[in-house]
């Protein structure tokens, strides 16, 4: 039996006319993050942990920025190509653990939300997944509120 973990990070800054959606769980309707597609930040670190598990790429080959086909679009169609990718390599997820870096908004009333919907959209059980939140102690980009970090690991076991 062979393992394979994989990471991913991923940095968003706030756009507060947009909702805000992380780990494909509407938290707000403002205060959301900029950019390419809905700025699931922690969607996006998760495809690539997933994709960088089975040493597949990053999301950025798969769903280009300037690709206007990802405007707006739900990060869950980046993370079920990455399911998709890590399946045909015969990987299954044994557990993903998230941290968010973050000053705003509070996270921790939306945490078991966010591992619930993270459980779904992966298909595996929610005791496999953790979502955990920081912050920076007020330093940097994220201490000065313009934006949030995701991280992301995930621990495969291989089939083939
Ligand atoms: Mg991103």
């Amino acid at each position: 039996m062979t393992f394979r973990v994989g990471q991913g990070l991923d940095v968003h800054a706030f756009d507060q006319a947009r909702p805000l959606v992380l780990a494909g769980l509407r938290i707000g309707d403002s205060g959301g993050l900029a950019g390419h597609s809905d700025g699931d930040a922690v969607l996006h670190a998760v495809t690539d942990a997933l994709l960088g598990a089975v040493g597949a790429g990053d999301i950025g080959e798969y769903f280009p920025s300037n690709d206007p086909r990802w405007d707006g679009a739900s990060s869950e169609v980046f993370v079920n190509e990455a399911l998709s990718v890590i399946d045909a390599r015969y990987g299954d997820i044994l557990n993903v653990d998230v941290t968010i870096i973050a000053s705003r908004p509070r996270l921790s009333p939306h945490r078991q939300a966010m591992i619930e919907s993270l459980a779904a959209l992966l298909r595996i059980p929610v005791a496999q997944v953790s979502v955990k939140a920081t912050t920076t102690d007020h330093l940097g980009f994220v201490g000065r509120e313009e934006g949030l970090c995701a991280m992301a690991v995930v621990l495969l076991e291989m089939r083939g």
